[in-house]
């Protein structure tokens, strides 16, 4: 059975007739918000590449990907040039002259810090973090979900029902301009420099116990109050030249940026299928 409801909705059989009527005007509307958002992704990813698309569309909530979403629109021409490494540019990473550099560096920087701190040890991953679990973390992480909401709602505001963009240059141009008034713990999927081997993480070890690891709410206790972030910080002066921290914009005192000295793409060139 097929009818009209008193809202002008085609609506299919008693069923679906009655649970729309039933659900709360606050359901509906953010549900047909949700919707408005989708289309304004849709909208204002056309002209982005395909895995920059295919990633959008791993992201769970809609919010999200119009935080992620803003974060491509950002990086512009660079975008493609940041993407994070496929598991063969990975591979192929570890045998180049920049990556064979990167380790070696590491081992400096890690027998410097034990020199120092005997009884104490560095642990590094020395491979890049795939764009599949940045996706998942992403999809999970807080401080991803406040900004994204305050994003959304922002658009909402300003593109709600009557004022709809009049394009999608004006709807891009909104998510830039949009600014976050908390801060985001992440990169958007596919920019994480740690995508690249571009940045590496350290963490301290003592008989195979983490002493100090990446968890943000351990930065002031394990290595502020511990000495550890002055002590990382000089054996990363002393033996690791292309490394470049710690992090500052959102202090990560275990987060160096890596600079190769060799300039040329380190891995296989990107693959065809983007
Ligand atoms: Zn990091």
């Amino acid at each position: 059975m097929r009818a009209l409801n008193a809202l002008g909705l085609l609506t299919i059989g008693t069923g679906f007739f009655l649970s729309g009527t039933l659900a709360s005007p606050h359901a509906a509307a953010a549900a047909s918000n949700e919707s408005t958002q989708e289309a304004w992704v849709v909208q204002a990813s056309a002209r982005l590449p395909t895995r920059v698309i295919d990633t959008l569309s791993q992201i769970a909530a809609v919010d999200r990907r119009l935080l992620a979403l803003r974060a491509y629109l950002k990086a512009g021409d660079g975008l493609s040039e940041r993407w994070s490494w496929t598991q063969d540019q990975q591979s192929a990473y570890a045998s180049t002259p920049e990556g064979k550099l990167a380790s070696k560096e590491i081992d400096a920087v890690a027998a410097a810090f034990t020199a120092a701190n005997p009884g104490f040890t560095l642990r590094v991953n020395r491979r890049s973090r795939s764009l599949e679990a940045q996706i998942i973390s992403w999809n999970e992480n807080a401080s991803v979900g406040t900004a994204a909401a305050a994003c959304a709602s922002a658009l909402d505001q300003r593109f709600g029902a009557a004022h709809a963009p009049r394009g999608a240059i004006e709807l891009r141009n909104a998510l830039i301009d949009w600014q976050p008034n908390s801060a985001v713990t992440l990169a958007a999927p596919g920019l994480s420099a740690h995508g690249q081997a571009r940045a590496f993480d350290f963490q301290v070890e003592r008989g195979g116990e983490l002493v100090a690891g990446t968890d943000a709410a351990s930065t002031r206790t394990q290595w502020e109050a511990a000495g550890w972030t002055q002590k990382l910080h000089t054996a990363v002066s002393i033996a690791g030249k292309h490394f470049v921290g710690p992090l500052q914009s959102l202090y990560e005192p275990w987060h160096y940026a890596y600079a190769p000295a060799v300039p040329q793409p380190a891995a296989a060139p990107p693959s065809a299928s983007g």
